[in-house]
């Protein structure tokens, strides 16, 4: 576990907090998908709390690389995505084929 974890979990539990308290009977689609994002956030720093150490949070990479896009505010990355930097490498790929990029 590490501060930075602690601190993301914060800012995201506050976050969706926020969003959900703010909610009207009829929320638009994006504040939903925003609740979502702030969510999966909090998921993944919490799963990161117990990760023993490893910074990815991620069940097959506890010790890789941390992706240094994660919790970049200008170039977020698609909702969903954790931390680790070799799942989010893998899915670009994955991504990339799907467009007929190669
Ligand atoms: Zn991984």
């Amino acid at each position: 576990m590490s501060y930075a974890d602690l601190r993301e979990l914060q800012s995201a539990l506050s976050t969706a907090s926020d969003i959900a308290f703010s909610l009207g009977a009829e929320p638009a689609p994006h504040e939903a998908d925003q609740l979502v994002d702030a969510l999966r956030r909090a998921l993944s720093a919490a799963s990161a709390l117990g990760a023993g150490g490893g910074a990815t949070g991620c069940a097959e990479h506890p010790k890789g690389p941390v992706d240094p896009l994660f919790g970049d505010k200008a170039d977020p990355l698609p909702p969903g995505w954790g931390r680790c930097l070799l799942c989010n490498d893998r899915r670009r790929r994955a991504s990339a084929q799907r467009r007929g990029w190669r």
